[in-house]
């Protein structure tokens, strides 16, 4: 791809920061003697190649030692995270726990000045959209005054804060709880970082009443095809095709669920609510989300996982699943596309494969099945 000089760039930025809106004083502070960070270029790189299997990433995200320090984080902000519960309606688990996953209790909120960051990925042109987007959002809070641009750091992509708001987010959604008169998720009171993100989930539907979901057990002959975010059934009507939650009053017989399969048929199966999809708002990685909610669970006093996580799972890569997507595409089964990421038409399209072949239909890829793809 080819891209303008950085200074060009800016240069062309400029005028279209101007058109929507923002003043010539904002643009000159947070824009002068920019340059391109490339350790951020970097780090985009290698998030873009990385993958990694879900239990590994549970492992650090849902560690002893986080529950650990997340009921030491709860107990000792009792009071805000009540004030919080009752005017957002969102648990105090279900905060405290993003608040553990994004930034371990507020330890590691991110160094990176977010102005320069966001340019930088703006320029660079991976999402250019996207970080333009974010870079606008984060001069419009330095136009309303929130934060200085010293003080406005965050993640090498653009995060910030307590719960790592993107900008546009922040902008949207988080609140000045404390009434100091600014909205302050950078700094080491977690006040206004805490309720933002309770606005977030909020405003994004989160059912008050409704649990997000259990862990659950698949009889031996379930449809598992079923499994997966495109089709919601009540409780009640997976219960009579074999499904089981392990806590049985987790949720009520008619509320509309899902069944996830994170690891394939061989790994722990979840049965979820609307809400688990509330969360996905915040992040739309399952992993992400599954990590968020094992954690509240656990921080709710419920017991870890009864499932295992299949480790000795060979998974393909993104170049090795990339390969997959176009052979199951070359036999008529469209993935629309071949990006090496696992998406919902990718998943339909293992299932419709795997149906095809008499193969467990759980929609998951595997190098076992790239490996006898290869082979026909
Ligand atoms: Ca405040």
């Amino acid at each position: 791809m080819t891209r303008p000089e950085f200074d060009l760039w800016i240069a062309a930025f400029r005028q279209r920061a101007r058109r929507a809106g923002i003043a010539e004083r904002v643009l000159r502070d947070a824009l002068a003697e920019l340059t391109p960070a490339a350790s951020v270029i970097e780090k985009d790189r290698n998030q873009a190649e990385f993958t990694r299997p879900v239990w590994d990433y549970l492992d650090t995200a849902v560690s002893e030692e986080r529950v650990d320090t997340g009921g030491m984080a709860l107990a000792a902000n009792a009071a805000l995270f009540a004030r919080i519960e009752s005017r957002f309606a969102i648990p105090r688990e279900i905060i405290a726990a993003i608040w553990g996953i994004e930034t371990n209790f507020g330890a590691i909120r991110g160094a990176e000045p977010v102005v320069p960051a966001l340019a930088t990925l703006a320029w660079d042109g991976r999402r250019a959209a996207f970080f333009e987007g974010e870079l606008l959002a984060a001069l419009k809070i330095l136009q309303a005054g929130d934060v200085s641009r010293e003080r406005m750091l965050g993640s090498w992509a653009g995060a910030m804060g307590h719960t790592q708001f993107m900008p546009s987010t922040y902008f949207d959604h988080a609140v000045d709880f404390d009434g100091d008169g600014r909205r302050d998720i950078w700094g080491d009171d977690p006040s206004d970082a805490l309720a933002s993100a309770a606005s977030y989930l909020s405003a994004a539907g989160w059912n008050e009443g409704v649990r997000w979901g259990a862990e659950a057990r698949l009889s031996d002959g379930f449809e598992l095809s079923l499994t997966g975010r495109q089709t919601w059934k009540p409780v009640r009507e997976w219960q009579a095709l074999g499904m089981a939650l392990r806590e049985s009053d987790a949720l009520s017989a008619a509320e509309p669920a899902a069944i996830l399969l994170p690891a394939g048929h061989s790994g722990p199966a979840f049965c979820i609510s609307r809400n688990f999809e509330v969360l996905r708002r915040y992040n739309a990685s399952d992993a992400y989300v599954l990590a968020v909610l094992l954690l509240a669970d656990r921080l709710a006093g419920r017991g870890a996982l009864q499932g295992t996580w299949p480790r000795a799972l060979r998974l393909p890569d993104r170049a090795q699943l990339a390969e997959l997507q176009r052979r199951l595409t070359e036999v008529g089964f469209d993935t629309q596309g071949a990006d090496g990421l696992a998406g919902p038409n990718t998943a339909a399209a293992i299932r419709a494969y795997q149906r095809a072949h008499a193969l467990p239909a759980d929609g998951f890829a595997t190098l076992d099945l790239l490996d006898r793809m290869r082979k026909r």
